[in-house]
């Protein structure tokens, strides 16, 4: 036993810890941010003030993780986020692709766990900090589960709490609400009753009974449904994510009246299960009921720091260079009206932009405070921009840039903006890419001089027919890679008509080289199409003028259907010219007012298992897969395959790498095929498949004829292996033993030196 004898006055233990980073949050920004300074070396403190990681991606306000693939409803292919992030998202699709929130939860503890470097302080809310000259010494909170102060020190901090509670109190610069348009030219830029910020939602999930269940309201329940214009989109079977619209708070302080608009969510949400369960409207209710609603809101803006550089809708919507890109976003500007679920007004206005657009490192460091990331939806973007960066994977992989930038800010010396000077950040986007981080346009240049050979490669002269035909219901476009000065071969395609009639065939570009929006028309030819199956030849004689993606596209015809193959070529996909109602109102992207944006339309490769391709020849074969791709620096596909495919029969596929001088290597990285375009959203979505076809499975890593890596369950895109031999290294072998379906694909195939 032990008594206490009665005390003056009594303190709680202080701890202090002392690190190189601390990163504050620990939503999907923060986790990143930790984990890829943990991986370079860093001693990491994440501090996180709830019991589990994630943010609102955790099992608190379960929220679907997305980003620049936007549940393949735009044209952003190969888009899925890299590094840390992609990671995650791999990994929760193998381990948990029913996406239930509370194994996203446990995936996130388990990942964060096995970092060496990392100290994670739970249940930890920071609450002070310490400053002078515009630099951090600290910052300090409190437990209150193990009644325990915390105080952190360290050179280098990441503010990646939502609301930017470190940048607040260190009296960084920030804004809060709408921009006015003329400030940086933003048609989007919200009129009155559009801005001023987005509001908070709280989500509930519903789940079926064996026996009716009765439900009785709380007094603070919603009474008059129709106090919500949309009301009649409710119906019984919304859940969670579905109803992103009930969200409230977009005209008050989102920080300090933040408990204010919660309750009034709980108002907004029990009033629509009351009109669910007891307004007569929706019988099949009865043998429901709720499974869990959210008791913390799901908060969309607050404060945005300011950087050396804010981005802002021209940025995105002409997708703009940066001499410092490090990372990209592809989720459309996504703006709600400031009344949320009591606006009459749509619940969205989306413009997205015609392919993906790059961040800058500028915009995710504080201007005014030397030692400061900026992380997740707090960066330098007007609320314009904020509108598609905000999304949790573009965070997440904003925060992967930003662990690395404070691995190499700590090891030169230098503060976040010294990095960011231009004979400088080059550091930062290589090593971004030699860790499985993705820069659209941009080829990691860090590679030591090599030449790659291959034990065959796939020269692709058709995709053999399997038998089953498929009636072209909507317009539907092959996307076919050509290099700089490959004439597009001739083309044969079988096609089943019902009568003798026409198809339009189209041939088609995007303006920019690495877009997939289809707006400069090739070619145009008809196909005079007999009764019955026949086979059809068109030659289109075009020459591409540089490498890109050309649309080999067929006119909407119901009754023509077109033979289709099994073949899963790597990096070849069929689209379709359809609207996804998740993310677009149609299959063309219309404006209907001054907002700077572009009209084109949507083309939409399915998923699997509906994504199917044609049987097609080509004479002669296509360019797609040469072995020197996998040392191009391009380590997906994007303004061609840069993929390298064996032949389909090769029994023992094999990439032999020669290095021009021997080189003592650090790490050998390799990107596999995991299907770039597809979504992975992390929770309640469920998916088909738990790992691409195409996706490498067993391989083995050669270096001077020894074997150092030996891997014979990989379910990712991308591996990293340390090499641990101190001689210098002249040849690299990769042999590829099995995949998990479909034929293999390599991306890369990188030398990493050693310093
Ligand atoms: C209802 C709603 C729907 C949305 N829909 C989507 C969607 O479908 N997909 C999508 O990707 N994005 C969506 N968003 C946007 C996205 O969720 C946010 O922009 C994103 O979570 C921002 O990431 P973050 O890391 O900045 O913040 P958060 O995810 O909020 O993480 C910040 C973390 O910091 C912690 N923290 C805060 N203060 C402190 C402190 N003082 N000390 C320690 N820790 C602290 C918080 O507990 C939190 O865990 C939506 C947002 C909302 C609210």
């Amino acid at each position: 036993m032990y008594i206490s004898a009665k005390a003056d006055r009594r303190e709680f233990p202080q701890v202090d810890v002392n690190v190189d980073f601390v990163v504050a949050g620990g939503g999907l920004s923060g986790v990143c941010a930790a984990i890829a300074a943990a991986r370079e070396g860093l001693r990491v403190a994440l501090v996180q003030d709830r019991p589990v990681l994630g943010g609102n991606a955790s099992s608190e306000v379960r929220l679907w993780a997305l980003g620049a693939t936007s549940h393949l409803g735009n044209n952003n292919r190969w888009a899925r986020e890299g590094g840390v992030m992609g990671e995650i998202l791999e990994l929760n699709l193998y381990r948990n692709r029913q996406g239930n929130p509370v194994i996203f939860d446990m995936l996130l503890l388990d990942l964060v766990s096995q970092e060496k470097n990392i100290r994670l302080f739970l249940n930890t809310a920071l609450m002070t900090v310490e400053s002078s000259a515009a630099h951090i010494q600290a910052a300090a909170g409190f437990n209150s589960i193990n009644e325990t102060h915390y105080r952190f020190t360290a050179p280098l901090f990441c503010d990646a709490t939502g609301d930017g509670l470190l940048g607040f109190l260190a009296g960084a610069a920030f804004r809060v609400g709408a921009e006015e348009r003329e400030e940086f030219d933003e048609g989007m830029a919200p009129q009155e009753n559009f801005g001023h910020m987005l509001g908070h939602s709280i989500y509930f999930y519903t789940r079926h009974t064996p026996e009716p269940v009765d439900f009785v309201a709380p007094a603070f329940a919603l009474a008059d449904i129709t106090a919500i214009p949309r009301y009649k989109r409710l119906t019984s079977h919304l859940n969670g994510c579905d109803l992103w619209w009930l969200e409230w708070g977009g005209r008050l302080d989102t920080v300090h009246d933040s408990e204010k608009i919660k309750w009034e969510l709980w108002k907004i949400v029990w009033g629509v299960w009351n009109y669910i369960k007891n307004s007569g409207e929706f019988p099949e209710a009865r043998n429901m009921t709720l499974d869990w609603v959210g008791l913390i809101p799901g908060k969309r803006e607050s404060r945005r720091f300011i950087g050396d550089y804010m981005l802002q809708q021209k940025d995105i919507i002409e997708q703009r260079d940066h001499y410092d890109a490090v990372s990209f976003g592809g989720w459309s500007i996504d703006l709600h009206p400031a009344d949320g679920v009591y606006s009459k007004l749509d619940a969205c206005l989306q413009f997205h932009s015609k392919g993906i657009y790059t961040i800058p490192f500028r915009t995710l460091y504080s201007r005014d405070i030397d030692n400061l990331f900026i992380a997740g939806r707090i960066i330098s973007a007007s609320h314009v921009a904020f509108g598609s960066t905000r999304v949790m994977c573009t965070s997440g992989q904003n925060g992967h840039v930003i662990g690395q930038a404070a691995a190499l800010c700590a090891k030169r010396g230098w503060t976040p903006r010294q990095l960011a000077q231009p004979g400088h950040v080059q550091l930062l986007q290589n090593r971004l890419m030699e860790n499985g981080g993705y820069i659209p346009r941009r080829a990691l240049t860090s590679l030591p001089p090599a030449t790659i050979t291959a034990s065959s490669t796939w020269h692709l002269a058709e995709l053999p027919p399997n038998g089953a035909f498929q009636a072209l219901d909507d317009r539907c476009a092959l996307l076919l890679p050509l290099r700089a000065g490959e004439r597009l071969p001739v083309l044969t395609l079988t096609l089943a008509a019902a009568k003798a009639q026409e198809l339009a065939v189209t041939l088609m570009a995007s303006k920019l080289p690495f877009n997939h929006t289809p707006e400069a028309i090739l070619g145009e030819r008809l196909l005079h199409c007999l009764d019955g199956e026949h086979r059809y030849t068109v030659d289109f004689g075009y020459r591409a003028p540089h490498d890109c993606y050309v649309f080999l596209a067929l006119a909407q015809n119901s009754a023509i259907r077109i033979a289709l193959s099994d073949a899963e070529p790597v990096a070849i996909k069929t689209v379709l010219n359809r609207v996804n109602p998740k993310v677009a109102k149609h299959s063309r992207q219309t404006v209907d007012g001054d907002y700077g944006v572009d009209e084109f339309d949507f083309w939409l490769p399915q998923r699997r298992p509906q994504q199917s391709v044609p049987s097609i020849a080509f004479s002669p074969p296509l360019r797609a897969y040469a072995p020197e791709a996998a040392i191009d620096g391009f380590m997906r596909p994007s303004d061609h395959t840069h993929a390298w495919v064996p032949d389909r029969e090769d029994p023992a596929p094999e990439l032999i790498l020669q290095l021009t001088a021997p080189t003592r290597l650090a790490e050998i990285g390799v990107m596999f095929d995991n299907d770039f375009d597809h979504a992975m959203e992390t929770a309640q979505w469920g998916h088909n498949e738990r790992v691409s076809p195409n996706c490498v499975k067993a391989y083995t890593l050669w270096v001077n004829g020894r074997c150092i890596a030996t891997v014979e369950d990989n379910t990712r895109s991308w591996r990293k292996h340390r090499v641990a031999l101190a001689e210098p290294i002249a040849e690299v072998r990769l042999r590829i033993q099995g995949t998990h379906g479909g034929i293999p694909g390599v991306f890369a195939l990188h030398c990493i030196a050693a310093d």
